[in-house]
């Protein structure tokens, strides 16, 4: 059957979407592929049509467990013969499954990777014809991204016992150059068609909000959003239980999520979300990939995420039918901090933490920015031509009041020139706004003619102009856990009076909180991040970080 009518027949859709069609096209010329789509740009179509117009059976390794029966639901209904392999199966299942493979009864079979390499199944599979396997979120083979599985490594192991080589065919929607590099490598992909479609979701409005009150703004914006079903984002499982019980205390009906959860709740909470019982989500990154709900209207990000290329995935769940939909990040500096704690937690290598920060930068300074955040968004992916304004952000649609700040620009930079480019962030918002701190007290105050000169600014003030500086490219930070502040070649037309700076006003508008405070917040706030992950990791919470590290990353961040 020719692929056309198998799309019409089977999936009921008339046309292919960009790129379906020479990803299947690809296979079933007997190449290797790779296809790089957004979430929900359709993926699944490209193995699934090929498995149904080749011989044998076709192989789809996939990490969610979810999916897999979904998908094999669906199938099935059409009268498509498929089935999975994982560990919610009982043995019963399992040996009826097995034997139906024996029997060669699938044109697919789902297998989760850890199952790949079992001797049953290695023996049984060698008696049937595979002549396509699709490695589906083949991220997840590569360390560089969020969701490495140490599974994804058995592949090339499970595929070079078998009799032929089969067809290979990896689907991720990740763009890193990194990781297209792991995924070629590692799956040893040869001369694989590769297919990169546009990364643009064009029904979800971006956008960021600075300074607001997060628990107010949430209760305001689901309010306005009726029964409408709706993602929260939260970076810590205790950030998702207290906003989960805020907003049931409101009389909302939100299910939580996250991995210190029991399977038994965490599928209790997914199912009701799904079938539109409780309409909002509060979760951690730990919900999520693979979820195929289509009307989620609003993915907030109450904290900034680790990356943009986990920030869209996420905020990408929403609007999978197409029609529109807001994806907003609630941005605040102190979760700067955190994530940076996290980062230098979970990263030994002092290579791989440094990524990990740049990573975090861009995110950063995607919040700072007043450019066009969608613009933003796709030149993170690589993506060449990118418009200038696309009226679907709230940077392009909302008029933000923007403040000259050139002067204050020239202080902040001829401070970090005198200063030898050698101090972070905060030590030269202290310098400049006259801090008695001990510390600055013991420089050499003489010859630092800055001392004092923005004296009528807060410390926070100036930090804030400091990291929209940085996010405009006019200073840079170094890629370690206290980053120091830098002058880049942009620099020097602001100095020299070539070049006019200006901040938006409500990135600027003051903190309610007061500098003291908002240090000792900080500071209680990490203690007690260090202390959950060290109940996560069964350690003592010192081991981890000591008081007087946390201390100075609460002060000098960011
Ligand atoms: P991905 O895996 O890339 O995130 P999916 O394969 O889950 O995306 O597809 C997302 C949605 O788009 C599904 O509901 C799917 O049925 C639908 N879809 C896929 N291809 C087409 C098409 N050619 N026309 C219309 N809808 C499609
Ligand atoms: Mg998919």
């Amino acid at each position: 059957m020719n692929i056309n009518n198998v799309l019409k027949e089977y999936f009921g859709y008339d046309s292919f979407r960009r790129g379906q069609e020479e990803l299947i096209q690809g296979v079933i010329d007997g190449n290797d592929v790779l296809g790089i789509m957004p979430t929900s740009g359709g993926k699944s179509l490209c193995y699934q049509i090929p498995s149904l117009v080749t011989k044998g059976t076709t192989l789809v390794i996939s990490p969610l467990i979810s999916l897999m029966k979904d998908q094999v639901d669906a199938l099935t209904e059409v009268g498509i013969s498929a089935t999975y392999i994982n560990s919610t199966l009982t043995s019963l299942q399992l040996n009826e499954r097995l034997q139906n493979i024996k029997e060669d009864k699938y044109e697919l079979i789902y297998i989760a990777p850890e199952r790949l390499n079992h001797q049953g199944f290695i023996n049984l599979i060698k008696n049937i014809d595979i002549p396509f396997i699709a490695i589906d979120e083949s991220h997840c083979i590569s360390k560089w991204g969020h969701d490495f599985r140490p599974s994804y490594r058995e592949i090339p192991k499970f595929i070079s016992n078998l009799e032929t080589r089969p067809v290979i065919g990896a689907y991720t929607a990740t763009a890193t150059e990194e990781i297209i590099e792991d995924i070629k490598d590692l799956l040893n992909l040869q001369e694989p068609k590769e297919v990169i479609t546009g990364f643009d979701r064009e029904n979800l409005f971006f956008k960021v909000e600075n300074n607001i009150d997060k628990r107010s703004f949430i209760l305001n914006y689901i309010k306005k959003r009726n029964d409408e079903s709706g993602i929260i984002y939260c970076s810590t499982r205790k950030e998702v239980e207290s906003l989960g019980s805020f907003l049931n205390d409101k009389r909302y009906h939100a299910s939580i999520y996250h991995g210190g959860m029991n399977k038994e709740d965490r599928e209790k909470a997914q199912h009701s979300f799904i079938y539109d019982e409780s309409p909002i989500m509060v979760a951690t990154n730990a919900f999520g990939m693979g979820i195929d709900k289509s009307n989620v209207r609003y993915v907030i990000h109450y904290n900034i995420p680790q990356s943009m290329e986990a920030y869209y995935q996420e905020a990408g769940r929403a609007g999978r039918d197409g029609e529109d939909s807001e994806c907003i990040l609630l941005f605040s500096p102190q979760d700067v901090v955190k994530q940076k704690f996290l980062i230098g937690e979970s990263h030994v290598n002092p290579e791989r933490a440094s990524i990990a920060y740049k990573n975090l930068q861009y995110l950063v300074d995607y919040c700072y920015s007043h450019d066009c955040l969608r613009g933003k968004i796709l030149e993170y992916f690589g993506e060449v031509d990118v418009i200038d304004k696309c009226d679907n952000c709230s940077n392009c649609t909302i008029e933000r009041e923007l403040k000259d700040v050139t002067i204050e620009a020239q202080k902040i930079l001829s401070c970090v020139y005198r200063m030898n480019e050698k101090f972070g962030t905060t030590v030269v918002a202290q310098v400049l706004n006259g801090s008695k701190n001990k510390k600055v007290l013991n420089f050499n105050l003489d010859n630092l003619s800055t001392y004092g000169l923005m004296d009528n600014y807060t410390e926070k003030d100036i930090k804030n102009i400091i990291a929209m500086l940085i996010s405009q490219g006019y200073l840079s930070l170094t890629e370690s856990k206290f980053p120091v502040v830098r002058l880049t070649p942009t620099s020097k037309k602001v100095l020299k009076g070539n070049e006019k700076v200006y901040m938006a006003v409500d990135i600027f508008k003051e903190n309610t909180s007061s500098s003291d405070n908002y240090y000792k917040d900080l500071f209680e706030e990490l203690k007690s991040l260090r202390r959950n992950l060290a109940l996560e990791k069964n350690i003592p919470p010192y081991v981890i970080f000591p008081d007087t590290s946390l201390k100075e990353m609460a002060s000098i961040l960011p």
